[in-house]
């Protein structure tokens, strides 16, 4: 029996009850689906149980299920991206979790115009921990830059995203992902006149996405409590 329609039924449950205690409507939050690391036969099957946003981290794998599966699936990328593969994924994403440089931004923008794309909607994703082994800008890098961000034309800047470090206790989250909408806030309202909207906010994975919506959460990305723990050990 796959684990699929439990997992999945789970997370929804969850989602609707965190945003219902925080006061939020759970429409405001989107589950993205991560099935890296697992065959489309089980994206499939959340697929045909009604999930239509999926996230993966590595480009390959993005690809090639994007072929496999259903063309109204909405991709995320959600993991580290280089610059060198932009162009295999610009024209086949929803939406780019993983920004996490200026130049990879204009990049995007340069590819985007190459395949004829009006539109490539991005988060920019910050590291708030200050852990060293995360990918993402600093806030003061963020800030420094992001006028910049906000003036590349075919990119567009939705809002953040940040994670937390891996810690038992998923509370540990809560200050990281406040941090992470505050920093919204603060860019929002640095940048009123432009009327600019970057309040969309990707954070909360399996263990911490209840903490994430109580913060805000626009987008929440889980993976193991649908799919069940992953395998590496074959790769
Ligand atoms: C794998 C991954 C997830 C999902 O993690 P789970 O703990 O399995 O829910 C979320 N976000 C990113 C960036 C990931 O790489």
């Amino acid at each position: 029996m796959s684990h699929v329609p439990e997992g999945l039924k789970e997370a929804l449950e969850q989602i609707t009850e965190a945003a219902e205690n925080a006061g939020r409507d759970p429409r405001d939050v989107t589950l993205i689906a991560v099935g890296k690391t697992k065959p489309a036969s089980m994206i499939r099957e959340a697929y045909d149980l009604g999930i239509r946003d999926f996230g993966e981290n590595k480009v390959q794998e993005l690809t090639a299920k994007y072929e496999e599966l259903p063309k109204d699936i909405r991709w995320h990328m959600i993991g580290h991206l280089q610059s060198n593969k932009v162009k295999y994924i610009v024209d086949k994403v929803a939406l780019i979790h993983s920004v996490d440089s200026l130049k990879l931004a204009k990049v995007i923008e340069k590819e985007a115009a190459k395949k004829g794309v009006e539109h490539i909607d991005i988060l920019l994703e910050v590291n708030v921990s200050g852990e060293e082994s995360k990918f993402g800008m600093t806030p003061d890098e963020l800030l420094e830059q992001i006028d910049e961000f906000l003036a590349l034309e075919r990119v567009r800047v939705r809002g953040l995203m940040t994670i937390a470090p891996f810690t038992e206790d998923p509370e540990e989250s809560r200050p990281h992902f406040r941090r992470l909408r505050q920093l919204s806030v603060d860019i929002q309202q640095q940048n009123r006149h432009n009327n600019i909207d970057v309040a969309r906010l990707s954070m909360g994975m399996s263990g911490d996405f209840r903490i994430a919506i109580e913060e805000g959460a626009s987008y929440v990305r889980i993976g193991t409590m649908i799919f069940g723990e992953r395998d590496y050990s074959h790769q």
